[in-house]
């Protein structure tokens, strides 16, 4: 973890052995985020509306309508991901699916959020079986995956709901199946598209199929 400015990200807990190697982000993709965080908000006295792909100027107080600027947006998500293991549910067919495609592939989660939380993203995964090592960072995800693939030539895969994300990995990584994967609700709807040729996973089922494909020799 980033212990301080120019310190480089530990990942030394995480053993990349000669397998494919399958890196999935989480909110959105692994455990339902948009959702739960709407209903969490809901709970504390807040409203989120969709009107663009933002939740800085979007939440407002439920009782006076004021929106909620940007420190009081930083607040509710963190306190949110404090108390993740109340609100957040797996996606579905994601336990299934990386079970069965952990007995070919190596599985790691890579989290866009604040390392502080992870050891309630931890905890929560484990309790669900998704016991993959797991990498909390607010870095760029492309230089990660490309340290952790290090020079290993197996097929590699990166599953994300953000175009950013997924064009962070096609940066580092140009040889990496990219699948762009995110909940059909409004906000998502609004957000940055993916460039035309990433392909757009329906669910898991259709994931692992993509995946399995990638593996066959070309
Ligand atoms: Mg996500």
């Amino acid at each position: 973890m980033r212990t301080g400015s120019g310190d480089i990200l530990d990942i030394s807990h995480v053993r990349v052995t000669d397998r494919p190697l399958v890196v999935c982000d989480v909110d959105d993709v692994v455990l339902h985020f948009t959702d739960p965080f709407r209903k969490f908000l809901l709970a504390e006295g807040h409203e989120f509306l969709p009107r663009s792909f933002n939740l800085i100027g979007n939440i407002i107080a439920s009782d006076t309508k004021l929106e909620i600027d940007a420190d009081g947006v930083y607040r509710l998500i963190g306190a949110f991901f404090e108390a993740q293991e109340n609100w957040q549910l797996p996606i579905e067919e994601v336990v299934q699916t990386l079970e069965v495609l952990s007995a070919d592939a190596d599985v790691v989660f890579l989290t866009a959020m604040p390392p502080r939380y992870g050891e309630q993203r931890r905890r929560l995964l484990d309790r669900l079986g998704l016991a993959f090592p797991l990498i909390a960072s607010e870095e760029p995800k492309g230089p990660i995956m490309r340290r952790l693939n290090a020079e290993r030539r197996y097929p590699t895969t990166f599953i994300d709901d953000m175009a950013y994300n997924l064009h962070s990995v096609r940066e580092h990584m140009p040889e990496s199946l990219l699948i762009h994967m995110m909940p059909d609700g409004p906000l998502h709807m609004m957000a940055p598209k993916p460039q035309a040729d990433i392909v757009r996973a329906s669910d898991w089922r259709h994931a692992e199929e993509l995946i399995r494909a990638h593996w066959l020799p070309r």
